[in-house]
Formats: structure tokens, sequence, C-alpha cells
């Protein structure tokens, strides 16, 4: 059991003991793994990584809690949230900077409840209508703030079905949901029609556009065709976008961005009674870390708009092969015909999940996903360097896998079989936290 050393250790016994505890983690400057780590490839990725680094130290101590003493912070914030509108082709827009997506989600969903509190305050069970591929940090704000999602199964194109969310809407509902692109598919849902049916029924549309935020407007300027997702769909009032994904910021930053101050005033929260002053805070963290946000305005300010769309092509060039190499294994197919740079595949006839086992021998990490099985890839600019490896590795698993089905009887593919076939959610949940509390408890007791 250890406790904190009763006389400090040397500077450099520490740094050393922390670059070799690194040793054994997934290679994700190799590229081997997908959606954890967005890395820039080759010298200029190093480069980079130095600056994050250094613009992360220089604001390590920083506090954002008080915009006044730190004048410096507010204003790259406010500067982030500027490049960032005009991005979204919106130049009014306003918001904030979070800690990552899953705060942005949580931040939006509490001010879409809390404006329907005050607007329509005998809504009392506030519902919001997302499709089925909606990320689950939607579930986990709707679980924390009381609201209820009521979730839409998706079109055989993968994209949300706008017919079957308007069919859902109800005198509770208190906004809408969609993605731009949604994480499992990477398919970007109809944004625009959604859009439309927000503004008949004069209810706020958040876009999720966490992982297609910083890239898909890089994309569109490749030419490629996009749907529309954006401020230039009228109905859009807030959208969600990870600086730390396609960004390629140094990890804790992400932008709630709103279409103006009216939609944000309910992001704000004041406590007024604390005998420790006035409290205003328009996240859900309290002290706010400054590191993160610098990183993130140096990122911006470093890529510009050539850097990015460089970056953005390394990555399509790279998703590109993939799905090439993919489609053109028997026994694999694609699922949805992906905007951005995610490719999704699934097997015939065979065990996915054991074909991911197989990979994971060859040390790569991977995302499995179910309904249907299947496994993720995000491809960054980073990937372009392992393509071919990947589906030198891939085609020899799924021969591995149909020359030997028992394969999918051992490893970790019986149990994500399982796990995705329940019929009862709950077992499986309690399953799995009883896993993650096995992971957080310890032996020893009272000391
Ligand atoms: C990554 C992601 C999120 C959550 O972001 P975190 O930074 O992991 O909290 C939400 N939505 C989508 C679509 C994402 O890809």
């Amino acid at each position: 059991m250890t406790s904190i050393p009763r006389t400090g250790r040397t500077t450099d016994d520490i740094l050393a003991e922390l670059e070799q505890r690194k040793a054994k983690d997934t290679r994700w400057r190799e590229g081997r793994v997908f959606s954890l780590v967005y890395h820039v490839p080759g010298s200029a990725g190093e480069a980079h990584e130095k600056l994050m680094q250094r613009a992360h130290a220089l604001y390590a101590s920083t506090n954002l809690l008080n915009p006044m003493a730190f004048g410096s912070l507010k204003q790259m914030e406010t500067d982030i949230i500027e490049m960032t509108g005009r991005l979204f082709h919106c130049s009014g827009a306003v918001g904030t900077v979070t800690s990552g997506g899953t705060e942005s989600i949580l931040c939006a969903v509490a001010a879409y409840r809390d404006r329907a509190r005050r607007e329509r305050p005998w809504v009392l069970r506030p519902e919001l209508i997302v499709p089925t591929t909606i990320h689950p940090a939607f579930d986990k704000a709707a679980h924390y703030f009381g609201v209820k999602l009521v979730k839409v199964p998706i079109g055989d194109d993968l994209r949300a079905d706008v017919p079957a969310m308007a069919k859902k809407i109800s005198r509770r509902t208190i906004g809408l949901v969609a993605s731009a692109p949604q994480y499992p598919h990477g398919v970007v849902d109809p944004i625009a029609e959604l859009g439309e049916l927000a503004q008949k029924h004069k209810l706020p549309l958040h876009v999720d556009a966490c992982v297609g935020g910083f890239v898909l407007p890089w994309i569109e300027k490749l030419g490629r065709r996009v749907p529309r997702w954006d401020f230039r769909v009228p109905g859009v009032t807030s959208i969600s976008a990870d600086l730390h994904k396609f960004g390629y910021a140094a990890k804790g930053a992400s932008v709630l961005i709103w279409r103006s101050i009216d939609a944000m005033r309910h992001q704000i929260f004041v406590a007024t009674d604390f005998p420790g002053g006035i409290y205003a805070s328009p996240t859900l963290i309290g002290t706010r870390p400054g590191g993160p946000i610098a990183a993130a305005w140096a990122a911006l300010n470093s890529f510009g708009e050539q850097g990015y769309i460089e970056l953005a092509k390394q990555a399509l060039d790279a998703a590109d092969r993939l799905r090439l190499g993919i489609e053109a294994i028997p026994g694999l197919a694609l699922l949805g015909k992906g905007d951005a740079t995610i490719v999704t595949y699934a097997a015939l006839g065979m065990n996915v999940y054991a074909i991911a086992d197989r990979m994971e021998l060859r040390g790569w990490t991977l995302d499995r996903q179910h309904k249907p099985a299947s496994i993720h890839l995000t491809v960054t600019a980073n990937h372009g360097q392992i393509v071919d490896e990947y589906l030198a590795d891939l085609r020899a698993c799924v021969a591995e896998v149909r020359s030997d089905p028992s394969l999918a009887k051992s490893g970790s593919a019986p149990m994500y079989g399982m796990a995705a076939k329940m019929p009862i959610r709950g077992f499986v949940a309690a399953k799995v936290r009883k896993v993650m509390a096995e992971m957080y408890s310890r032996s020893g007791g009272v000391s």
C-alpha cells in the first residue's frame, strides 16, 4: 500500500519513474490506438507536442475561475470562441471553453433544462429527443440533471430519423439533439431537416460536433460534400466541439458555443449566499485550469487553416485507404458512408470480437461496438503510417478466425458477444459496475 513518502523524492527520481511507468501503455505515438489520442505525425508532431507542453506549462498554475484575476485566460477563451464561431459560420457566437466533450454536453443539457424551467415551468418531466447514436455523455447528463432522453431509432443509412423524431415531440420536449458526425459510424445526422423541425416547434437544437467540429470544416474546404451541420442551419442553437480531438490540442479542451447570448444565458450559474462570497460559474467545474486553454489557443494559432487542412487531408487519405482495404477483405463489411474520418466495419459469418482479440495480440488497441457488432476507428493524420500494417494484420486475423471458429469462444469475445445480446440491460450494467468497483476497491481496511 502506498502512502505519501515521509520525505520528498528528487526531481530526477520522480521524472525517471514517470517515464518508466508509461512503458506498457498503448503505443499511441505509433498510431496503435484510435479515438483516445490525436497525434500529429512526424517531426511536425514532435514540434507540436513541445508547443503543447510549453503553452500548457506557462499557464499550469492559473485559474479561470476568476476571469478578472486572469484576464489573459479570459481573452484566450474569447479568442477561441470567436475563432470557432467564425469556423462554424456565426460571427456573433458566444460560449465557453470546457474541459472536454462531456463537460460541454453536461453544460448544454443543464442550460436547456433551466431554459425550459424558466419559460415553461409547468414541464415537470423534461425530455430531450435524441437518436440512439447520441454519445453517452447525454445519458450521463440526463441522469445527473433529471432529464429524460427519448431515444429514437436511426434509419437504414444510420442517420437520425427525422419523421420518427418529429413524432416524439410533446409538451414535455425541451430540445432536440443530433450529431455531426455521430461517433459509432461517423455519419452526419440530417441537421438541416432537424433545424426546420426545431424552428417549427420553437425548440432549441443542440449539435454534438465533439468529434467533427474541428475536422468537418476542413473536409468541406478540401472539396468533399459534407451535409450542412453548423450555424448555417438556422435552427441550430448550440454546438459542442472538442479541441482535444481534431483540434489536436492538449487534453482537457472543448467548446460549448451558442448562436447568441440569449441562448447561452441559462448556462451561467450563480450562488449568492456563500460566506466565501458571490460565486458565479458558467461551466461544471469550479477551478478552471489555464493550461489546457493556453494549449488550445496555441494549437489554433500554430496550425492555422492551412495546417488543419493538411492534417485533414492526411486523415482523409488514411481513412480512404483503410476503407478500400477493408472492403477488399472477404467477410468484412463497412458500416455507413462516413462523412468524416471514422471507419467502422462488421464481419459477416464470423465473430468480429474474435478478430479484435487477434488484433490486440498483435499490439493494436481496438474499439469494439455493438448493435451491430463492429470495430470502430477514429482515423487521424497520425494513422497514415499504419494503414498497410493494420490491413495486413487484419487480413491475417480474419484468416485465423475463419479457419478456427472456436476462437470466438476464447479470449474476451464471448464476454463482448454476451454483453451485446443480453436483453436485460440492467443486468449488464450491474455486471460492468461490479467490474469497475473491483478495479477501484482495495483489500486494506482502516489504518
Ligand atoms: C468524444 C465525444 C464526446 C465526449 O467527449 P469527451 O471529450 O470524451 O468527454 C461526445 N460526443 C461525441 C460525438 C464524441 O465523439
